[in-house]
């Protein structure tokens, strides 16, 4: 275990300013931060970047972030069983059960709760 290691972050996102916000309070709280602003890209990316842990928003242009899941969680590597973390408005709280029911880690809301995000995501992802 290396103390200095840090953790990387993969966002899904294809809205820009969100992608943006939540990239920057990822890297003040000391993570690497990589970002897709397709859900395509973002399988792509978990396979081949192998990220610690994924945010993945549910709404994207090509396919929706519950396919998303479904192909990271079908890839055949490691990468296929890192902790997924949800982005939803409250406009579709009544998908989360079927999110986590498919295999999602858990969810943050949407928007960002800036002041408490980063705890939100430790609680689901750990500390280290
Ligand atoms: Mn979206």
């Amino acid at each position: 275990m290396t103390a200095d290691k840090k953790q990387t972050a993969l966002i899904i996102e294809d809205n820009e300013d969100n992608m943006v916000l939540i990239a920057m309070l990822l890297q003040d709280a000391g993570y690497e931060t990589i970002c897709a602003d397709t859900g395509l890209k973002g399988v792509q990316l978990a396979l081949g970047q192998e990220p610690d842990f994924v945010l993945l928003d549910i709404q994207l242009p090509d396919i929706n972030g519950a396919e998303v899941l479904k192909r990271i969680r079908a890839l055949d590597a490691d990468v296929a069983g890192i902790p997924i973390i949800a982005m939803t408005s409250y406009a579709m709280s009544g998908d989360r059960e079927k999110l986590l029911a498919a295999g999602c880690d858990g969810y943050i809301e949407k928007p960002i709760d800036t002041m408490h995000v980063i705890d939100q995501i430790r609680a689901i992802v750990g500390d280290t």
